[in-house]
């Protein structure tokens, strides 16, 4: 690939990097660094300030009998039965006796290794909540063990973790990460601490967390006025508002061409207008006039443009490129996908390149799965100029690509970027002049968060979709009832329409994620019969293949689609008009929402079906259901944002963990708004009087995601 691992000048900003545990000599990083890096651990005080998802309590053995439904326990139990059953679907199911009562267990991902351990006559020590079930009670996918070791003493922390990387491997990476972290104070003496508590130094805080003692319960750990969180919050916040002072004060001092406005009728972006099969919606020429305002000052745009999935604002994106064309410099667009960036191009070229052409310009594609041949001509053209409008995924900002004036970037899906693509982007500046930015995303940003993180940027937003739509209705169908699915399949299908059925994310492994899908695209076709094409894609597919069964769907050679979730951003066919979402409970609420984005884009009454496991995996059940529910209820991503936002937390925001965006940890800006008045105080003067340790402090705590507020 081309992108090329962008600079970042974390190397010289954290002196505290302590280099990755090697692998022998010669071999690649292990599995277990990958899934750490995978995590963003790399750093002694990545791993310190990792902290526990949840406790469990391993100390004590229960009595099956004791156990109410709905509680968590931990048993000693002996196997009496074990058996592979195929109703509804494949799983294990092994039935234990402890003496007082017995029951099941249930694995839908399981390996020999499982069955070993579960044979018949094995004594087993097995965690999990019990359901009181049709069957008799129940403990879908517990934890398992010898019986017989010691018990702990204390309770045991629990990480967030990926395939491939067990929680005592990461309980020991993260205790070996916290010993050797060094954790002197950053913040200065002078400046006291909120609020009138006892304040806890940073190792005393985080030992407390990372390992509880005998005596601490996990009411106490989970109490968030604890002085071990005040300390982790305060710290947290002051963070924040040193890196985003620091990235304000950076940018003042920035200069972006000035791009200023023609409304000439023989200006493109008039001629673009012109050529619109269209009229623009209320809010997109809106947001149309902002954003030229922005391009014609000679500060660098920062804007955030939010709106629904299939607000349009592809088109926004193109009349901003024609601004910018219009005033003699160069326009780039990305998208996180090879999928997403062909559409766009396929979209922009229709109405770009008769106009350019008369002008002698072109639009250039760039992606990395390109042959040398046609990559080397198209950044040729970029470099000559010619090309006015670049078009592709990251390969857009490899440094091979060297633009002649870009003046404006575009950033579609920005949050599926990393930051170091953003500042990559940045980094393609002409003359000393920094591209102006403008970055596209249909996951909405909540106030709280645009207040704080975003602070720096500029928000439009398009609240208002095209005219035409018609509302997509949304069910919830519990996984048994999946033959009524088919039914619905055939009826859209009857009336010349097509279908998506998109499959389960299975996290541990991509391998299952794909025998699965390809499982359901077989069983569809057998359903369906000879009359239907069902065609797979997923995202392993070589991109050519990727792009001839797209082809092949939107031009109903093709009338169902299975597929994992490539399909999550940017796809457009509007004869599509029923989803059918497997496995619903195990996506992002505002995952939900892009996918069934995909549908209700043309004329027809559209529908989404939310398959769903009910029971599966125990404790999420009851969340999982709640979640689902909101989809069912609203339609609007704005909501849904923001009940997703209510139900998961700021951290996992806007793929927070993937992009590397700095989203509060530990700190909450609705209830902890003492702490952050002292931070926003603080800030300032820690800059002005002792700027060394407030780069050690947004070094310690944000890392190379300090980057993130500058790109
Ligand atoms: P998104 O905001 O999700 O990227 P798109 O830009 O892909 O949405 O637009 C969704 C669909 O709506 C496209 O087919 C686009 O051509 C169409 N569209 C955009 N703006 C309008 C409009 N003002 N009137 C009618 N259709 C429009
Ligand atoms: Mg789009």
């Amino acid at each position: 690939m081309p992108a090329k691992k962008a600079r970042s000048n974390t190397s010289a900003a954290a002196p505290a990097a302590a280099p990755a545990p090697a692998g022998p000599p010669g071999t690649g990083p292990s599995l277990v660094q990958r899934a750490l890096r995978k995590l963003g651990l790399q750093r002694d005080i990545d791993f310190a300030l990792y902290l526990p998802m949840r406790y469990e309590d391993e100390t004590r053995i229960v009595r099956l009998a004791d156990l109410r439904d709905g509680e968590q326990g931990q048993i000693e139990a002996v196997v009496l039965d074990s058996e592979v059953s195929y109703r509804p679907r494949r799983q294990l199911v092994v039935t234990v006796d402890d003496g007082s009562d017995t029951c099941q267990l249930r694995f839908f991902n399981f390996y020999p290794s499982h069955q070993k351990q579960l044979a018949v006559g094995a004594r087993v020590r097995v965690r999990g909540e019990v359901r009181g079930g049709f069957l008799g009670r129940q403990m879908m996918h517990p934890t398992v063990k010898a019986a017989g070791t010691q018990l702990p003493e204390a309770l045991t922390p629990v990480y967030p973790t990926v395939a491939g990387l067990a929680q005592p491997v990461l309980r020991r990476e993260v205790r070996a990460g916290l010993a050797r972290a060094v954790l002197d104070e950053t913040v200065p003496a002078s400046a006291g601490w909120p609020g009138a508590g006892e304040v806890w130094n940073l190792r005393s805080a985080l030992s407390f967390l990372h390992y509880p003692t005998p005596d601490v319960s996990i009411a106490a750990l989970e109490d968030r006025s604890h002085p071990a969180w005040q300390r982790l919050k305060s710290e947290e916040l002051l963070a924040q508002q040193l890196s985003q002072l620091q990235a304000r004060r950076e940018r003042a001092g920035q200069r972006a061409p000035v791009l200023p406005s023609s409304d000439a009728a023989t200006a493109l972006h008039a001629q673009l207008m012109a050529v619109l099969p269209f009229a623009l919606t209320g809010a997109q020429a809106r947001v149309g006039e902002e954003i030229t305002r922005d391009l014609a000052r000679d500060a660098p745009m920062h804007r955030l443009l939010q709106g629904d999935v299939g607000s349009g604002k592809t088109v926004v994106a193109a009349l901003a490129a024609a601004r910018c064309i219009d005033a003699g410099f160069q326009c780039a667009l990305m998208a996180p996908t090879e999928i997403l960036a062909a559409q766009h191009f396929s979209k922009l070229i229709g109405w770009l390149a008769p106009l350019l052409e008369t002008r002698g310009l072109r639009v250039a594609w760039l992606t990395g799965s390109q042959k040398k041949k046609a990559r080397d001509e198209m950044s040729a053209a970029v470099e000559s100029g010619e090309a006015a409008l670049v078009i592709g995924t990251h390969a857009v900002i490899s440094e091979k690509v060297r633009f002649k004036r870009l003046a404006l970037a575009i950033i579609d899906e920005q949050h599926r970027f990393g930051v170091a693509q953003r500042l990559a982007l940045r980094g393609k500046a002409t003359q000393g002049l920094e591209p102006h930015l403008l970055m596209m995303s249909a996951t909405p940003i909540p106030r709280t968060l645009a207040m704080s993180y975003y602070a720096d940027l500029d928000v439009s937003t398009l609240d208002e979709l095209p005219p035409g739509r018609t509302p997509i209705v949304t069910k919830l169908v519990a996984e048994h009832r999946r033959d009524e699915v088919i039914d619905r399949i055939q009826a859209q299908l009857a009336q010349g329409r097509q279908v998506y059925w998109v499959c389960p994310l299975i996290e541990e492994s991509e391998a299952v994620d794909l025998r699965n899908a390809t499982e359901t695209r077989d069983e569809l076709a057998g359903m369906l019969g000879d009359h239907v094409n069902v065609a797979l894609l997923h995202s392993r597919m070589p991109t050519a293949e990727k792009q001839a069964v797209m082809a092949a769907f939107t031009a109903n050679d093709v009338q169902v689609l299975v597929s994992t979730t490539v399909i999550e951003v940017g796809v457009d066919v509007p004869n599509a008009s029923l989803m059918v979402i497997e496995h619903a409970e195990r996506f992002g609420l505002s995952q939900l929402h892009q996918l069934r984005g995909r549908v209700g884009r043309g004329a027809a009454a559209s529908a989404c079906v939310l398959l769903y496991a009910p029971n599966e995996g125990g404790r999420v059940g009851e969340t999982a259901r709640a979640r689902l529910r909101a989809m069912a209820e609203t339609g609007d991503g704005f909501e849904i944002a923001r009940r997703d936002l209510e139900i998961r937390g700021p951290g996992e925001f806007l793929g927070a963990r993937q992009s590397g965006a700095p989203l509060l940890r530990f700190a909450d800006l609705e209830t902890d708004h003492l702490l952050l008045d002292w931070a926003r105080e603080l800030a300032p003067l820690m800059l002005d009087r002792h700027p060394g340790l407030a780069q050690k402090h947004i070094d310690r705590w944000l890392g190379s995601k300090a980057d993130y507020l500058k790109a």
